[in-house]
């Protein structure tokens, strides 16, 4: 038995090595593929005056397609050290603008700058040195918890790694397992839940301590104790931040500085909280009907 369980241990070490290094090719050949559509241009430096990041899209028009128009004249501003939040349908654009912020894809006319600087003009690696994404739905490495968590920020040390995981309130959880922060995690190790997935983001994106932060609110439901717990780390994460927050959640929202409401690829209302429910228009009604369904808890099954 013993002489079996040696060669299929190590198996089972190789297949994740092997694992691992097709998912950073994997993540190797995307990058290149986007590498082909977006190129530094000769001689461009790197981006500068991110005391003051703030971030701005002008006149923004882009499709993935040349046919089809996904984002039409979409302009606003995220103040440096404010939070921009954006809300409204599926489809209607969200994410699209995260991913040019981070400049996946350049634009088809307008202009998206950091700090006064044309995103375009400077290198790419500075723009996404600037930025922090905890996206909708985190991809863990098949590493342990440390790893995944280090990988904002390569060299951390141990200390480092655990403050970030106390401020994105995901220490306590990782400590209840039996090997700590050498837990293994991802596919082949311990399966977290949506909520525990995006704390580590949180925390790695935390580690990488970036000016500008991209939150991606998950979509999958929560229960209200873990929604609230979620909104107070990205609240946390989001101090000092210059921030792009992508909300499922109204309650997400409340205190930005901005609320951009889209549809089909356009601002259609935009201001605070209490401006857009005074306007009583499409972000009053989907307050309302957020609220009619949080004060009728019973009425559908958790999930849980
Ligand atoms: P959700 O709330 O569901 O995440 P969203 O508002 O973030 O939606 P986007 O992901 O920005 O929406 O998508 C906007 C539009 O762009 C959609 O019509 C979508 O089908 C299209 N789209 C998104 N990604 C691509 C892509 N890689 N290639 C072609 N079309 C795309």
């Amino acid at each position: 038995m013993i002489q079996l369980y040696i060669p299929l241990n190590f198996l089972g070490v190789l297949y994740r090595e092997i694992k691992q290094s097709l998912t950073d090719l994997d993540k190797m050949f995307t990058l290149m593929e986007r590498e082909r559509e977006v190129a530094d241009k000769p001689g461009a430096l790197p981006l500068s005056g991110l005391e003051q990041p703030t971030v701005r899209f002008e006149h923004v028009r882009f499709g993935y397609e040349p046919s089809r128009e996904i984002l039409h004249d979409v302009s606003f501003e995220i103040p440096a050290g404010k939070t921009v939040a954006v809300v409204g349908p599926s489809g209607s654009g969200k994410s699209t603008l995260a991913r040019l912020l981070f400049r996946f894809y350049d634009l088809q006319q307008g202009r998206i700058s950091i700090a006064g600087q044309d995103i375009r003009e400077v290198t790419q690696a500075s723009v996404r040195q600037a930025i922090g994404i905890v996206p909708q739905d985190t991809v863990l490495f098949n590493d342990t918890v440390e790893y995944n968590i280090a990988y904002g920020r390569p060299g951390a040390t141990r200390a480092e790694v655990e403050a970030a995981a106390r401020a994105a309130r995901i220490h306590d959880f990782i400590e209840s397992t039996p090997k700590g922060y050498q837990t293994m995690v991802g596919e082949r190790g311990l399966k977290l839940s949506g909520g525990e997935k995006q704390r580590v983001a949180i925390a790695r994106t935390l580690l990488k301590n970036p000016p500008i932060l991209i939150f991606d609110e998950a979509t999958s439901a929560l229960d209200s104790a873990n929604e609230r717990a979620i909104q107070a780390e990205l609240k946390s994460a989001a101090r000092y931040k210059t921030a792009l927050v992508i909300a499922h959640r109204l309650s997400t929202v409340v205190d930005a500085h901005e609320i951009l409401v889209m549809e089909a690829g356009r601002i259609i209302e935009r201001g605070t909280h209490p401006q857009l429910l005074a306007q009583g228009g499409r972000y009053a009604a989907m307050w309302a009907l957020q609220r009619q369904h949080r004060d009728q808890p019973q009425a559908e099954p958790s999930g849980e």
